[in-house]
Protein backbone atom coordinates (compact mmCIF):
# COMPACT_ATOMS: atom_id res chain seq x y z
CA UNK A 1 0.00 0.00 0.00
CA UNK A 2 1.21 3.98 -1.11
CA UNK A 3 0.42 5.81 1.68
CA UNK A 4 1.15 9.78 0.82
CA UNK A 5 0.82 12.56 3.50
CA UNK A 6 0.97 16.42 2.40
CA UNK A 7 2.20 18.36 5.29
CA UNK A 8 5.22 17.59 7.87
CA UNK A 9 3.23 19.69 10.93
CA UNK A 10 2.58 17.47 13.93
CA UNK A 11 -0.49 16.13 12.41
CA UNK A 12 1.57 14.86 9.17
CA UNK A 13 4.29 13.83 11.25
CA UNK A 14 2.52 11.85 14.13
CA UNK A 15 0.45 10.31 11.16
CA UNK A 16 3.65 9.15 9.29
CA UNK A 17 5.08 7.74 12.48
CA UNK A 18 1.85 5.79 13.61
CA UNK A 19 1.56 4.49 9.88
CA UNK A 20 4.82 3.09 10.15
CA UNK A 21 4.86 1.65 13.17
CA UNK A 22 2.01 -0.13 12.20
CA UNK A 23 2.97 -1.23 9.06
CA UNK A 24 6.30 -1.34 8.97
CA UNK A 25 6.61 -2.58 5.37
CA UNK A 26 4.42 -0.43 3.55
CA UNK A 27 5.59 2.95 1.75
CA UNK A 28 5.21 6.08 3.58
CA UNK A 29 5.78 9.42 1.96
CA UNK A 30 4.96 13.10 3.36
CA UNK A 31 5.91 15.87 1.58
CA UNK A 32 6.10 19.34 2.55
CA UNK A 33 6.70 22.82 0.85
CA UNK A 34 8.87 23.85 4.37
CA UNK A 35 12.71 23.61 3.86
CA UNK A 36 12.91 22.41 7.87
CA UNK A 37 11.78 18.67 9.10
CA UNK A 38 9.01 19.13 11.88
CA UNK A 39 10.14 21.57 14.64
CA UNK A 40 7.90 22.74 17.71
CA UNK A 41 5.74 25.78 16.61
CA UNK A 42 4.90 26.55 20.27
CA UNK A 43 8.57 26.47 20.86
CA UNK A 44 8.87 29.59 18.85
CA UNK A 45 7.19 31.70 21.10
CA UNK A 46 10.50 31.14 23.42
CA UNK A 47 12.44 31.42 20.51
CA UNK A 48 11.19 35.22 19.17
CA UNK A 49 11.73 36.31 22.59
CA UNK A 50 15.35 35.80 22.47
CA UNK A 51 15.49 33.10 25.63
CA UNK A 52 15.87 29.93 23.27
CA UNK A 53 18.43 29.11 20.58
CA UNK A 54 16.85 27.69 17.65
CA UNK A 55 18.06 24.09 17.51
CA UNK A 56 15.80 23.83 20.66
CA UNK A 57 12.88 24.15 18.63
CA UNK A 58 13.76 21.21 16.09
CA UNK A 59 11.87 18.08 16.54
CA UNK A 60 12.75 15.46 14.18
CA UNK A 61 16.05 15.63 11.53
CA UNK A 62 15.79 14.29 8.28
CA UNK A 63 17.11 10.87 9.72
CA UNK A 64 14.46 10.36 12.06
CA UNK A 65 12.16 9.38 8.40
CA UNK A 66 14.97 7.65 7.14
CA UNK A 67 15.32 4.95 10.33
CA UNK A 68 11.40 4.41 9.88
CA UNK A 69 11.24 4.21 6.66
CA UNK A 70 9.28 7.25 5.70
CA UNK A 71 10.29 9.43 2.69
CA UNK A 72 10.56 12.80 3.72
CA UNK A 73 10.56 15.72 0.44
CA UNK A 74 11.64 19.07 1.71
CA UNK A 75 10.65 22.03 -0.34
CA UNK A 76 8.40 19.90 -2.34
CA UNK A 77 4.54 22.11 -2.44
CA UNK A 78 1.65 19.17 -3.60
CA UNK A 79 -0.06 21.92 -6.22
CA UNK A 80 -3.25 19.64 -6.85
CA UNK A 81 -4.95 16.45 -6.00
CA UNK A 82 -6.61 14.12 -9.01
CA UNK A 83 -8.61 12.29 -6.87
CA UNK A 84 -9.57 10.21 -9.86
CA UNK A 85 -6.83 8.73 -10.56
CA UNK A 86 -5.50 8.80 -6.72
CA UNK A 87 -2.57 11.14 -7.40
CA UNK A 88 -0.71 14.15 -5.90
CA UNK A 89 0.48 16.64 -8.88
CA UNK A 90 3.48 18.55 -7.61
CA UNK A 91 4.66 21.82 -8.54
CA UNK A 92 7.11 20.49 -10.82
CA UNK A 93 4.42 18.68 -12.34
CA UNK A 94 5.87 15.24 -11.31
CA UNK A 95 2.88 12.93 -9.89
CA UNK A 96 2.71 10.63 -7.22
CA UNK A 97 -0.07 7.87 -6.30
CA UNK A 98 -1.40 6.84 -3.42
CA UNK A 99 -3.66 4.12 -2.02
CA UNK A 100 -4.77 6.14 1.03
CA UNK A 101 -3.97 9.65 1.20
CA UNK A 102 -4.08 12.10 4.41
CA UNK A 103 -4.00 15.77 3.67
CA UNK A 104 -2.29 17.96 6.80
CA UNK A 105 -1.65 21.18 5.32
CA UNK A 106 -3.22 23.32 8.40
CA UNK A 107 -3.51 27.36 7.29
CA UNK A 108 -1.73 30.53 6.81
CA UNK A 109 -2.02 33.94 8.42
CA UNK A 110 -5.20 35.60 7.20
CA UNK A 111 -3.81 38.89 5.47
CA UNK A 112 -4.88 42.00 7.34
CA UNK A 113 -7.53 44.34 5.59
CA UNK A 114 -4.91 46.81 4.52
CA UNK A 115 -2.08 44.87 3.83
CA UNK A 116 -0.12 46.28 0.78
CA UNK A 117 2.69 44.13 0.40
CA UNK A 118 4.24 46.66 2.99
CA UNK A 119 8.36 45.43 3.68
CA UNK A 120 8.07 45.64 7.57
CA UNK A 121 4.22 44.39 8.02
CA UNK A 122 4.72 40.96 9.56
CA UNK A 123 2.92 37.56 9.67
CA UNK A 124 3.63 34.52 12.24
CA UNK A 125 3.68 31.04 11.61
CA UNK A 126 6.82 29.27 9.97
CA UNK A 127 10.46 29.44 11.17
CA UNK A 128 10.83 31.31 9.01
CA UNK A 129 8.65 33.63 10.42
CA UNK A 130 9.51 33.41 13.73
CA UNK A 131 13.14 34.30 12.66
CA UNK A 132 12.07 37.26 10.69
CA UNK A 133 9.89 38.88 13.80
CA UNK A 134 12.57 37.84 15.77
CA UNK A 135 14.74 39.46 13.92
CA UNK A 136 12.66 42.51 13.53
CA UNK A 137 11.44 42.93 17.69
CA UNK A 138 15.54 43.36 17.91
CA UNK A 139 15.90 46.12 15.78
CA UNK A 140 12.66 48.20 16.70
CA UNK A 141 11.99 50.81 18.87
CA UNK A 142 8.79 50.87 18.73
CA UNK A 143 6.12 48.07 17.43
CA UNK A 144 2.25 47.65 16.73
CA UNK A 145 0.67 44.31 17.02
CA UNK A 146 -2.64 43.82 15.59
CA UNK A 147 -5.09 40.51 16.80
CA UNK A 148 -6.29 39.52 20.22
CA UNK A 149 -6.45 36.00 20.10
CA UNK A 150 -4.28 33.06 21.45
CA UNK A 151 -1.41 34.18 18.62
CA UNK A 152 -1.33 37.44 18.93
CA UNK A 153 -0.39 37.64 22.38
CA UNK A 154 3.10 35.98 21.67
CA UNK A 155 3.95 38.71 18.98
CA UNK A 156 2.60 41.57 21.46
CA UNK A 157 5.38 39.26 23.77
CA UNK A 158 8.33 38.97 21.68
CA UNK A 159 8.46 42.45 20.73
CA UNK A 160 7.89 43.65 24.47
CA UNK A 161 10.45 41.19 25.71
CA UNK A 162 12.52 42.41 22.98
CA UNK A 163 12.85 46.28 24.69
CA UNK A 164 10.61 47.01 21.97
CA UNK A 165 7.87 49.77 22.97
CA UNK A 166 4.79 47.55 21.93
CA UNK A 167 0.95 48.89 21.33
CA UNK A 168 -1.46 45.98 21.16
CA UNK A 169 -4.32 46.77 19.14
CA UNK A 170 -7.56 44.43 20.12
CA UNK A 171 -10.87 44.78 18.47
CA UNK A 172 -12.82 43.95 20.99
CA UNK A 173 -13.68 44.39 24.36
CA UNK A 174 -10.64 42.57 25.83
CA UNK A 175 -8.15 39.98 24.78
CA UNK A 176 -9.42 36.69 23.55
CA UNK A 177 -13.01 37.58 23.66
CA UNK A 178 -13.81 34.03 22.17
CA UNK A 179 -13.33 32.49 25.66
CA UNK A 180 -12.67 35.23 28.45
CA UNK A 181 -15.13 38.02 29.82
CA UNK A 182 -13.38 41.02 30.92
CA UNK A 183 -12.83 40.14 34.28
CA UNK A 184 -11.18 37.02 33.46
CA UNK A 185 -9.11 38.82 31.00
CA UNK A 186 -8.03 41.71 33.18
CA UNK A 187 -5.61 39.53 34.80
CA UNK A 188 -3.87 38.64 31.52
CA UNK A 189 -4.22 42.81 30.78
CA UNK A 190 -2.54 43.89 33.68
CA UNK A 191 0.01 41.00 33.03
CA UNK A 192 1.01 42.54 29.70
CA UNK A 193 0.94 45.74 31.12
CA UNK A 194 3.73 44.50 33.35
CA UNK A 195 6.01 43.22 30.62
CA UNK A 196 5.25 47.20 29.50
CA UNK A 197 2.90 46.04 26.65
CA UNK A 198 0.57 49.09 26.15
CA UNK A 199 -2.81 47.44 25.52
CA UNK A 200 -5.67 48.96 23.37
CA UNK A 201 -8.90 47.45 23.69
CA UNK A 202 -12.01 48.49 21.43
CA UNK A 203 -9.39 49.88 19.01
CA UNK A 204 -8.66 49.15 15.31
CA UNK A 205 -6.07 50.23 12.77
CA UNK A 206 -7.93 52.27 10.24
CA UNK A 207 -4.92 53.09 8.39
CA UNK A 208 -1.08 52.81 7.71
CA UNK A 209 1.19 55.50 6.82
CA UNK A 210 4.07 55.15 4.73
CA UNK A 211 5.27 53.77 1.34
CA UNK A 212 7.33 50.55 1.11
CA UNK A 213 7.41 50.55 4.96
CA UNK A 214 4.34 51.55 7.10
CA UNK A 215 5.59 54.62 9.33
CA UNK A 216 2.54 55.31 11.50
CA UNK A 217 -0.49 53.38 12.28
CA UNK A 218 -3.49 55.53 12.37
CA UNK A 219 -6.46 53.85 14.95
CA UNK A 220 -9.95 54.30 14.82
CA UNK A 221 -10.40 56.53 17.36
CA UNK A 222 -7.74 58.98 15.72
CA UNK A 223 -4.76 58.00 17.51
CA UNK A 224 -1.35 57.87 15.17
CA UNK A 225 1.29 55.39 16.43
CA UNK A 226 5.07 55.97 14.87
CA UNK A 227 6.25 52.61 14.82
CA UNK A 228 9.52 50.87 13.25
CA UNK A 229 7.14 47.35 12.19
CA UNK A 230 3.85 45.85 12.41
CA UNK A 231 2.50 42.67 13.14
CA UNK A 232 -0.20 40.61 12.72
CA UNK A 233 -2.13 37.83 13.82
CA UNK A 234 -5.90 37.83 13.23
CA UNK A 235 -6.80 33.84 12.44
CA UNK A 236 -6.61 31.70 9.68
CA UNK A 237 -7.34 30.87 6.25
CA UNK A 238 -7.51 27.02 4.96
CA UNK A 239 -4.71 25.60 3.09
CA UNK A 240 -7.10 23.26 1.13
CA UNK A 241 -7.59 24.52 -2.33
CA UNK A 242 -5.31 22.14 -3.43
CA UNK A 243 -8.23 19.13 -3.05
CA UNK A 244 -11.82 19.08 -4.60
CA UNK A 245 -13.61 17.33 -1.20
CA UNK A 246 -16.61 18.69 0.51
CA UNK A 247 -15.50 21.64 2.55
CA UNK A 248 -17.26 24.08 5.40
CA UNK A 249 -18.27 27.89 4.05
CA UNK A 250 -14.87 28.73 5.90
CA UNK A 251 -13.19 26.69 2.84
CA UNK A 252 -11.90 23.85 5.74
CA UNK A 253 -12.12 20.51 4.67
CA UNK A 254 -14.90 18.72 6.16
CA UNK A 255 -14.44 14.87 7.39
CA UNK A 256 -16.83 12.29 9.78
CA UNK A 257 -16.00 11.23 12.84
CA UNK A 258 -13.02 8.93 11.64
CA UNK A 259 -11.36 11.78 9.96
CA UNK A 260 -12.20 10.65 6.39
CA UNK A 261 -13.68 13.23 4.00
CA UNK A 262 -15.99 12.84 1.36
CA UNK A 263 -13.69 10.71 -0.92
CA UNK A 264 -12.53 7.20 0.84
CA UNK A 265 -9.28 7.33 0.28
CA UNK A 266 -8.71 10.83 1.93
CA UNK A 267 -8.58 11.79 4.93
CA UNK A 268 -7.63 14.97 7.01
CA UNK A 269 -5.88 15.76 9.92
CA UNK A 270 -5.16 19.28 11.92
CA UNK A 271 -5.18 22.74 12.21
CA UNK A 272 -8.44 23.76 9.78
CA UNK A 273 -10.10 20.65 9.73
CA UNK A 274 -13.86 20.85 10.91
CA UNK A 275 -15.00 16.85 11.89
CA UNK A 276 -17.91 15.48 13.24
CA UNK A 277 -17.12 15.59 17.19
CA UNK A 278 -19.18 12.54 19.37
CA UNK A 279 -17.89 14.41 22.52
CA UNK A 280 -19.06 18.31 20.95
CA UNK A 281 -22.11 17.14 19.94
CA UNK A 282 -21.63 18.23 16.30
CA UNK A 283 -19.46 19.49 13.58
CA UNK A 284 -16.20 21.26 15.04
CA UNK A 285 -12.61 22.48 14.55
CA UNK A 286 -10.18 22.97 16.83
CA UNK A 287 -6.65 24.40 16.24
CA UNK A 288 -3.94 23.19 19.21
CA UNK A 289 -0.65 21.38 18.95
CA UNK A 290 -1.97 18.23 20.92
CA UNK A 291 -5.21 17.91 19.46
CA UNK A 292 -3.72 18.44 15.77
CA UNK A 293 -0.69 15.43 16.86
CA UNK A 294 -3.76 12.93 18.24
CA UNK A 295 -5.84 13.79 15.22
CA UNK A 296 -2.49 12.75 13.01
CA UNK A 297 -1.84 9.82 14.79
CA UNK A 298 -6.09 8.48 14.46
CA UNK A 299 -5.99 9.52 10.54
CA UNK A 300 -3.54 6.98 10.25
CA UNK A 301 -5.24 4.27 12.19
CA UNK A 302 -8.14 4.95 10.23
CA UNK A 303 -5.84 4.80 6.81
CA UNK A 304 -5.51 1.41 7.94
CA UNK A 305 -9.12 0.62 8.34
CA UNK A 306 -8.84 0.38 11.80
CA UNK A 307 -12.47 2.31 12.32
CA UNK A 308 -11.28 4.86 15.53
CA UNK A 309 -13.43 7.56 16.35
CA UNK A 310 -11.67 10.64 16.97
CA UNK A 311 -12.89 11.76 20.65
CA UNK A 312 -10.17 13.53 21.45
CA UNK A 313 -10.47 17.05 23.76
CA UNK A 314 -8.21 19.41 23.48
CA UNK A 315 -6.28 22.17 25.22
CA UNK A 316 -3.99 25.21 24.90
CA UNK A 317 -1.79 26.96 27.31
CA UNK A 318 -0.29 30.43 27.37
CA UNK A 319 2.72 30.19 29.38
CA UNK A 320 4.40 34.03 29.78
CA UNK A 321 3.18 34.80 32.85
CA UNK A 322 3.87 34.08 36.63
CA UNK A 323 0.11 32.60 36.28
CA UNK A 324 -0.87 29.40 34.30
CA UNK A 325 -3.14 30.05 31.18
CA UNK A 326 -5.22 27.03 30.51
CA UNK A 327 -7.97 26.72 28.10
CA UNK A 328 -10.13 22.76 27.56
CA UNK A 329 -12.51 21.85 25.08
CA UNK A 330 -15.32 24.18 23.38
CA UNK A 331 -15.99 28.01 24.44
CA UNK A 332 -19.29 28.45 23.11
CA UNK A 333 -21.36 27.26 25.80
CA UNK A 334 -23.26 29.02 28.78
CA UNK A 335 -20.91 30.59 30.76
CA UNK A 336 -20.33 30.24 34.39
CA UNK A 337 -17.53 32.16 35.99
CA UNK A 338 -15.42 33.13 39.10
CA UNK A 339 -12.47 35.51 39.34
CA UNK A 340 -10.83 34.44 42.82
CA UNK A 341 -8.39 36.91 43.62
CA UNK A 342 -6.24 39.19 40.84
CA UNK A 343 -4.15 36.42 39.25
CA UNK A 344 -6.97 33.39 39.92
CA UNK A 345 -10.06 32.72 37.77
CA UNK A 346 -12.18 30.06 36.46
CA UNK A 347 -14.83 29.95 33.57
CA UNK A 348 -16.88 26.91 32.89
CA UNK A 349 -19.00 26.22 29.57
CA UNK A 350 -21.51 24.24 29.11
CA UNK A 351 -23.77 22.58 26.47
CA UNK A 352 -27.32 21.56 28.26
CA UNK A 353 -25.95 19.72 31.46
CA UNK A 354 -22.99 18.51 30.16
CA UNK A 355 -19.52 20.17 30.78
CA UNK A 356 -18.02 21.72 27.36
CA UNK A 357 -15.49 23.56 28.31
CA UNK A 358 -13.24 25.69 30.63
CA UNK A 359 -10.40 28.65 30.84
CA UNK A 360 -8.34 28.41 34.06
CA UNK A 361 -5.85 31.38 35.01
CA UNK A 362 -3.86 30.33 38.01
CA UNK A 363 -5.99 28.12 39.40
CA UNK A 364 -5.76 25.40 37.01
CA UNK A 365 -6.34 22.25 39.40
CA UNK A 366 -8.32 19.51 38.05
CA UNK A 367 -7.33 19.80 34.21
CA UNK A 368 -7.51 16.17 33.43
CA UNK A 369 -10.84 15.69 35.32
CA UNK A 370 -12.18 18.37 33.40
CA UNK A 371 -10.91 17.05 30.19
CA UNK A 372 -12.31 13.21 31.15
CA UNK A 373 -15.70 14.80 32.52
CA UNK A 374 -15.93 16.71 29.07
CA UNK A 375 -14.94 13.74 26.79
CA UNK A 376 -17.35 11.39 28.88
CA UNK A 377 -20.37 13.69 28.93
CA UNK A 378 -21.01 14.01 32.31
CA UNK A 379 -24.05 15.94 33.40
CA UNK A 380 -23.92 18.36 36.52
CA UNK A 381 -27.14 19.34 38.16
CA UNK A 382 -25.60 21.48 41.02
CA UNK A 383 -23.27 23.81 38.33
CA UNK A 384 -21.96 26.94 41.08
CA UNK A 385 -20.53 23.76 42.64
CA UNK A 386 -18.00 23.47 40.20
CA UNK A 387 -16.74 27.04 40.95
CA UNK A 388 -15.96 26.48 44.00
CA UNK A 389 -12.24 25.73 44.72
CA UNK A 390 -12.95 23.08 47.64
CA UNK A 391 -14.61 20.54 45.14
CA UNK A 392 -11.62 20.32 43.23
CA UNK A 393 -9.31 19.27 46.40
C1 LIG B 1 3.91 31.00 17.67
C2 LIG B 1 2.92 29.90 17.88
C3 LIG B 1 2.57 29.57 19.17
C4 LIG B 1 1.66 28.53 19.41
N1 LIG B 1 1.38 28.20 20.70
C5 LIG B 1 0.61 27.13 20.94
C6 LIG B 1 0.39 26.68 22.28
O1 LIG B 1 0.87 27.28 23.24
N2 LIG B 1 -0.37 25.59 22.47
C7 LIG B 1 -0.91 24.89 21.42
O2 LIG B 1 -1.57 23.89 21.65
N3 LIG B 1 -0.75 25.31 20.16
C8 LIG B 1 0.01 26.40 19.88
N4 LIG B 1 0.19 26.81 18.60
C9 LIG B 1 -0.58 26.17 17.54
C10 LIG B 1 0.03 24.83 17.12
O3 LIG B 1 1.38 25.02 16.87
C11 LIG B 1 -0.74 24.32 15.91
O4 LIG B 1 -2.06 24.05 16.30
C12 LIG B 1 -0.12 23.08 15.30
O5 LIG B 1 1.24 23.27 15.04
C13 LIG B 1 -0.84 22.70 14.03
O6 LIG B 1 -0.22 21.60 13.46
P1 LIG B 1 -0.72 21.03 12.07
O7 LIG B 1 0.17 19.88 11.75
O8 LIG B 1 -2.17 20.80 12.13
O9 LIG B 1 -0.52 22.21 11.00
P2 LIG B 1 0.81 22.98 10.57
O10 LIG B 1 1.80 22.95 11.64
O11 LIG B 1 0.38 24.29 10.04
O12 LIG B 1 1.40 22.07 9.38
C14 LIG B 1 0.92 22.10 8.07
C15 LIG B 1 2.11 21.95 7.15
O13 LIG B 1 1.67 21.71 5.80
C16 LIG B 1 2.49 22.44 4.92
N5 LIG B 1 1.76 22.61 3.65
C17 LIG B 1 0.64 23.36 3.45
N6 LIG B 1 0.23 23.27 2.16
C18 LIG B 1 1.10 22.43 1.54
C19 LIG B 1 1.21 21.94 0.21
N7 LIG B 1 0.33 22.27 -0.73
N8 LIG B 1 2.24 21.10 -0.10
C20 LIG B 1 3.15 20.76 0.86
N9 LIG B 1 3.09 21.19 2.14
C21 LIG B 1 2.07 22.01 2.49
C22 LIG B 1 2.71 23.74 5.68
O14 LIG B 1 3.80 24.50 5.18
C23 LIG B 1 2.97 23.21 7.08
O15 LIG B 1 4.31 22.87 7.26
C24 LIG B 1 1.08 27.84 18.32
C25 LIG B 1 1.42 28.19 17.01
C26 LIG B 1 2.33 29.20 16.78
C27 LIG B 1 2.71 29.55 15.37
Amino acid sequence: MEYVIIGDGIAGASAAEKLSELVPEASVTVFTDEEDALYNRIMLKTFMKGTLPVQYTRMHDESWYGKRGIELCLETRVKEVNTSDNAVILESGEEHTYDKLLIATGGSPRKYSLDDEYENLLYMWTLKDAEEIKESAENSDKAVVIGGGLLGIDLAIAYAENDCETYYLIRGENWWSKGLSKEGAEIVHRKMEDKGIVVMTNTEASEFVGDNEIETVVTDSGEELDCDSVAVAIGQTANSGLIDVDKNEADMIKTDEYLQTSDDDVFAAGNMVEYRSPVFDGCVCRGSWDHSEAMGVCAAENMLGREKVFDYVNTYGVGHFDVQFLAIGDWSGEALEKKYSDSEYRRLFFNGDKLSGAVMIGFTKGQERIKEWIREGRVFEDREELLQKEFWN
